[in-house]
């Protein structure tokens, strides 16, 4: 894979910097590119209204088909316009699971309808949404979901309980896994349901993290409803576009994550040398690693996404999520110890942490979501190794 800037390529990042340059001022420009993860109620409308700027000037959903709204961009497109957004320090983006998750699931499983329903207050910033996957007793082990949804004449009637629900807090819709026969087990008999949240028969409860914000929360499900329609592939076979939703999750989404590392980076490394720490020999070689590895990270990144044609990821993609929450979560500790004896001080009342204290917290959990480092492992071992498959428990 040739990684430099072809002709078209240079054209394509002098624009999107242009557009940058032109727009991340005022408001935008002063949120200082905070609003990602564990930090996400941060400049929360002022968020919204710039999702609204990208979205007019057409830089939302740029990897979807042009005939959907999106720009039809290749990969190294939206890895150019990462990077550059990254570098421009634009505001934290508030619409990811629609556009990085449910966005590319409904042009690959969605009929006609719904695509034309839910896909352009997507594109435009208008509808947001979460993932109602995990539940007490299904994280890990996703096919054993319980919460279940039944047909009321024009309705699905849904119940059950959901945890860890990112962003529910903030969302208009969830994508629900549920079971739709009562008589199936683990993937079988379960559906994809488009589920709206403001209603009497969804409740959030917002649970509170290492950082002390919300990010994700429980959402309780009792009586709530959604329209017959809104079931995204065959009913009774929503495990296939559930995984397939894992499948991007694992993919390009996870792309402009990894290159605000980058800049996180870049500031360490500029604490360690106004403090001092950077002439100590082994938080100097430890800075080194980072970057070292980093630049290793962001070349498997895009090996392993040159791989993914379609909803299926490939089980490279396992080795790139276990490779950057593992150095990301190190990266924390680094911080912590290039801050030294200040790094265990808040910055102030009543608990505002600093970026490094908030990243160092918030990564704890970059090891669990999205496929925790042990079933990432797994995958790696019995997909890429060749491994014997992992024992199943005996009944
Ligand atoms: C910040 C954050 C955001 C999240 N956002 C969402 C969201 O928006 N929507 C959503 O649906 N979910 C979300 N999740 C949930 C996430 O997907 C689950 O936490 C994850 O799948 C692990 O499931 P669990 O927490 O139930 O742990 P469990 O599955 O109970 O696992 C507990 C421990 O056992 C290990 N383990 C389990 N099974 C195996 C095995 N077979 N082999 C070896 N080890 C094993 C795990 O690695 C882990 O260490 C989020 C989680 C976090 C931390």
């Amino acid at each position: 894979m040739d990684l430099r800037d072809r002709p078209a390529d240079t054209a394509f990042r002098v624009e999107v910097r242009q557009f940058l340059d032109d727009n991340v001022v005022g408001e935008f420009a002063a949120l200082g590119g905070r609003g990602g993860s564990g930090d996400e109620t941060f400049g929360f409308e002022t968020r919204l209204k710039w999702e609204h700027v990208l979205a007019d000037a057409g830089w939302t959903c740029l990897g979807w088909p042009t005939e959907y709204g999106g720009r039809g961009a290749s990969l190294t497109e939206q890895v150019i316009f990462n990077e550059e957004y990254a570098r421009a320090a634009a505001p934290g983006r508030v619409s990811i699971l629609g556009e990085g998750l449910l966005g590319p699931t409904l042009i690959h499983y969605g009929t006609p309808a719904q695509k034309e329903r839910f896909l352009p207050p997507i594109r435009r910033g208008d509808e947001l949404w979460c993932q109602g996957y995990s539940e007490p007793d299904a994280g890990s082990d996703l096919a054993n979901v319980k919460t279940k949804a039944v047909l009321d004449g024009g309705t699905w009637v849904i119940t059950g309980q959901k945890v860890w629900t990112s962003l529910a807090h903030q969302s208009d819709w969830c994508f629900v896994v549920c079971r739709t026969d009562p008589d199936s087990q683990r993937h079988h008999g379960l559906s994809y349901l488009l589920v709206p949240m403001d209603q009497p028969g969804v409740e959030i409860r917002p649970i509170t993290q290492l950082t002390r914000t919300s990010e994700f929360n429980e959402v309780f499900f009792d009586g709530a409803r959604t329209h017959v329609d809104n079931v995204v592939g065959a009913v009774g076979a929503g495990w296939k576009v559930a995984l397939a939703t894992l499948a991007f999750e694992r993919g390009v989404a996870l792309l402009g994550h990894q290159l605000s590392f980058v800049r996180e980076l870049d500031r360490i490394i500029a604490v360690a040398r106004e403090n001092g720490r950077s002439r100590d020999p082994v938080m100097r070689q430890r800075l080194a690693r980072a970057h070292v590895e980093l630049t290793i990270m962001r070349y498997n990144t895009l090996r392993s996404l040159s791989g993914i044609d379609g909803p299926v990821a490939p089980p490279e993609a396992s080795i790139a999520k276990l490779y950057w929450g593992s150095w990301h979560r190190r990266l924390g500790e680094l911080a912590l110890d290039v801050l030294g004896p200040c790094a265990t001080v808040i910055d102030a009342h009543p608990y505002e942490l600093g970026e490094f204290q908030r990243s160092f917290l918030f990564s704890r959990s970059e090891t669990i979501y999205g496929g925790s480092n042990q079933i990432q492992r797994n995958i790696i071992g019995e997909r890429v190794l060749g491994l014997p498959p992992e024992p199943k428990g005996v009944a």
